[in-house]
């Protein structure tokens, strides 16, 4: 037996176990601390009751022999994969076959797992800062990677790669810095990867968070995309599903990778839980709708009252429009572990520190609209002491 060495070149401490550990042992040395954590990347609002009532119906017709099902379709119920097709794509002027879209998880497993499609002599694209499942998806499948940073120059948008990438990951809205980009910017990446024949794995978990009118929700609404990209979407965000765990992933046939993802699929997956499915579809309806925009229009709403807030402290601040992070310089005389710990020890008030996200991330701290609206309210009040 050989172990798969490439593991141990992933690096040792996973970002959030290393802020957890910091801020218990800050709560076991100051029991009496009322600790605001602002860098949650989970979402804090219940699900809306329509949402919940069609999971306990879906539960309530498994338990009865007339309606009882077991394993459902591999790739997901035909009634949920065409009202995605109707809902999230058709209106945008983007059509897809019903079966080029695959019912998940979630996005994170299928970020990991789209990449067993590719060889592992394929170079990957992946910005700087991101999402940790890029990176350490691509080390544990020994794949050489190219970073591309993005910093406040660039405007966190990022620049073709400088050695050519087989494989690249676009994330916007990103997370950390939520930034976005334009169908101009995308088209970039779009044309850059049909001359270089490369695949885009686009993760669009924030796109309920656009709200501008101009900005592209889907990578398909950019010409050419279907021959090149996958698109990795999920209710995690948008519906509160972090819990329930639902998701879709577009795989075009023009891609030509669609039978594989199919074969792939067959093999290792056995479908997503039906409870989970009716939940996703509940959220098309007017009232699953209404309850998801309500608790959407919460967040953003507090993404706003930090960005301005953090702004009139004189902090610089990035993202937190069409995107629920927050992406913040730190001070001079700090970096991003050294402002977390200030910010932990002075205020009691826990960030994401940005270095965590990539070298490029080094500078930077992410707060996120997920926190506590009073929660946020409070930590402007201390933050404002501090300042
Ligand atoms: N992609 C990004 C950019 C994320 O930030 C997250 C979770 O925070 C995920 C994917 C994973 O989402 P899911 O809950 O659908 O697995």
């Amino acid at each position: 037996m050989e172990l798969n060495t490439h593991f141990q070149q992933l690096p040792n401490n996973y970002l959030f176990k290393e802020i957890e550990v910091r801020t218990k042992a800050y709560k076991t040395a100051h029991p009496e601390a009322k600790i605001l954590r602002l860098g949650v990347g989970d979402v804090t609002r219940p699900l809306p009751l329509p949402i919940v009532d069609a999971m306990h119906r879906a539960i309530e017709e498994l338990a009865h022999p007339e309606t009882f099902r077991g394993y459902g379709p591999e790739e997901g119920y035909a009634w949920l994969r065409q009202t995605i097709i109707d809902r999230d794509y058709k209106p945008r002027g983007v059509n897809l076959d019903l079966d080029e879209v695959f019912i998940s998880e979630g996005a994170g497993s299928e970020l990991g797992n789209l990449s067993e499609l590719f060889s592992s002599a394929n170079r990957v694209a992946i910005l700087d800062p991101s999402y940790p499942a890029y990176v350490d998806s691509s080390i544990m499948a020994g794949r050489e990677i190219v970073f591309l940073p993005c910093h406040a120059d660039n405007g966190f948008v990022p620049e073709l790669p400088a050695k050519p990438a087989d494989l690249i990951y676009l994330c916007f809205p990103n997370n950390p810095t939520g930034a976005v980009l334009t169908r101009e910017q995308l088209k970039v990446w779009v044309d850059y990867a049909r001359q270089n024949k490369s695949i885009i794995i686009f993760d669009g978990a924030y796109e309920a968070f656009i709200e501008d009118p101009e900005l592209p929700h889907s990578i398909y609404e950019i010409e050419g995309a279907k021959e090149v990209a996958i698109e990795v979407r999920s209710y995690s965000k948008t519906a509160g599903f972090t819990a329930v765990r639902c998701g879709w992933t577009v795989v075009p046939k023009a891609t030509g990778l669609q039978h594989m993802w199919f074969r792939r699929q067959c093999t290792k997956y056995n479908g997503t839980a039906y409870v989970a499915q009716r939940a996703a579809e509940a959220t098309y309806t007017p009232e699953g709708r209404a309850g998801i925009r309500a608790n959407l229009a919460h967040y953003k709403g507090t993404a706003q009252l930090l960005s301005q807030g953090l702004r009139e402290l004189g902090y610089e601040v990035y993202g937190g429009k069409n995107a629920p992070y927050i992406w913040c310089r730190v001070p001079k005389g700090y970096n991003s572990w050294s402002f977390f710990d200030h910010l932990l020890n002075d205020c009691q008030i826990v960030c994401t520190p940005g270095a965590g996200f990539g070298p490029a991330g080094e500078g930077y701290v992410r707060f996120s609209a997920f926190s506590n609206r009073k929660d946020c309210e409070e930590a402007l009040k201390r933050l404002q002491t501090l300042a």
